[in-house]
């Protein structure tokens, strides 16, 4: 039976940094040089001050959960339904959407402490997902 694999986002010019430092386990903030604000998804120009200078910073990996749906249909290959599909406050400032992974959908709640896992297909494609935070709160 022939395996099947997850869609691959689309790479481009503007965003292919971001994939390249998730392949090496990192989730990377996009910043402006010029204002220091923090931008995601990537994107050419900074919505503050219009300067096409940036660099990235690497976050934390942890947030808080701030919104999220549970999504049943439609079932594409290469991913196990449900889906938890959630917007996450990174402790940096900036929103992320993601998918929450070792939780029940019963458990998901707003406000939740979440931290980053780097998600690797079987293929090795790696995408940063997130899970409950484990351990002592900070
Ligand atoms: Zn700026």
């Amino acid at each position: 039976m022939a395996q099947s694999f997850r869609m691959k986002p689309p790479m481009g010019e503007d965003n292919g940094w971001w994939w390249q430092e998730a392949a090496e386990g990192r989730l990377a903030i996009q910043r402006c040089k010029q204002c220091q604000t923090l931008r995601h998804p990537p994107h050419p120009a900074c919505g503050e001050c219009h300067s096409f200078d940036w660099d990235h910073i690497t976050a934390s990996g942890r947030g808080t959960l701030c919104s999220f749906t549970i999504l049943h249909h439609p079932q594409f290959p290469g991913f196990d339904y449900p889906l938890i599909i959630i917007l996450v406050d990174l402790a940096e400032g900036t929103r992320f959407t993601s998918q929450l992974i070792n939780c029940a959908p019963a458990d998901v709640s707003f406000g939740m402490p979440v931290q980053m896992v780097m998600h690797e297909d079987p293929d090795g494609f790696r995408l940063p997902m997130f899970q409950p935070a484990t351990g002592a709160a900070a």
